[in-house]
């Protein structure tokens, strides 16, 4: 499909995912092997719907149509959201099935807060291990995020905004923090389409690439500094305080 940003743009971490113990697979029956193999394929493809702001939050996920989809039984789409659910990503409710997760304005908060606090400790630990290796793999990823804003494509620009930060965090080393960081990238991208307010940008093309600078200069004061007002910035082009998205009745049901 043209302009389809999943083609040129694929995900330089979908193989770093840290929620998959891959290691340990190698020693799992093939018939097991198979079915977490096609689990991981409808998770990735559901979680990149919702990083893209296909799938919108609160967006019910019904196991049936699932299963028809992706041409699998429900018990494996429950294995899959029952994940996806672990991450917060998606809601379950008794009787009432599995919602992309719709984070409320003092969740919203709370993942700020959160992010604050490790990604300082990210970049502390990624400059004192830092290699030209890891410094390339930062410049890669941000010709992306460049190639995706030149083509204006705001879903990739917003997946792949999110997915930096869980790079730097993979790169730093620490599968707890890198983990911690999925999930609160993730969260972010679905609390910018809930709270977006016209100007939000989500991610500034320009501070990422001083973040680069900085860390490739093992600066590590400037980067932690850098970081923290990067996230301001996000948070402060967020309209937290006034309600979500509200939907005009009216122009919904207009003719
Ligand atoms: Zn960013």
């Amino acid at each position: 499909m043209p302009g389809d940003s999943r083609v040129d743009t694929s995900s330089p971490l979908s193989h770093l995912n840290p929620t998959m113990p891959r290691t340990a697979k190698s020693a799992l029956p093939a018939a097991r092997l198979e079915r977490e193999k096609a689990n991981d394929e409808i998770y990735e493809k559901i979680y990149i719907a919702i990083l893209e702001h296909r799938l919108h939050p609160g967006t019910k996920l019904g196991e049936d149509r699932l299963a028809s989809i992706f041409d699998v039984s429900r018990a494996r789409v429950r294995e899959v959201l029952a994940r996806l659910a672990h991450e917060q990503i998606v809601d379950l409710f008794p009787q009432r099935g599995a919602f992309v997760a719709k984070p409320t304005p003092e969740q919203a908060m709370d993942v700020f807060e959160a992010r604050r606090l490790i990604e300082p400790a990210v970049m502390r630990r990624l400059i004192t291990t830092l290699t030209p290796d890891k410094i390339a793999r930062l410049r890669q990823h941000q010709e992306l995020e460049q190639d995706a804003r030149r083509r204006d494509d705001r879903r990739a620009v917003v997946r792949l905004s999110g997915e930096f930060h869980q790079l730097l965090a993979e790169l730093a080393g620490n599968s707890a923090l890198a983990r911690s960081l999925r999930e609160l990238s993730t969260l972010t991208c679905l609390i910018i389409f809930l709270y977006d307010a016209p100007t939000a940008i989500s991610c500034r093309a320009d501070e990422h690439s001083d973040i680069i600078e900085a860390i490739s200069k093992r600066n590590s004061h400037l980067a932690e500094k850098l970081m923290l007002e990067h996230l301001d910035h996000i948070e402060k082009s967020l309209s937290l305080d006034t309600s979500p998205v509200e939907i005009d009745l009216e122009a919904v049901f207009r003719d």
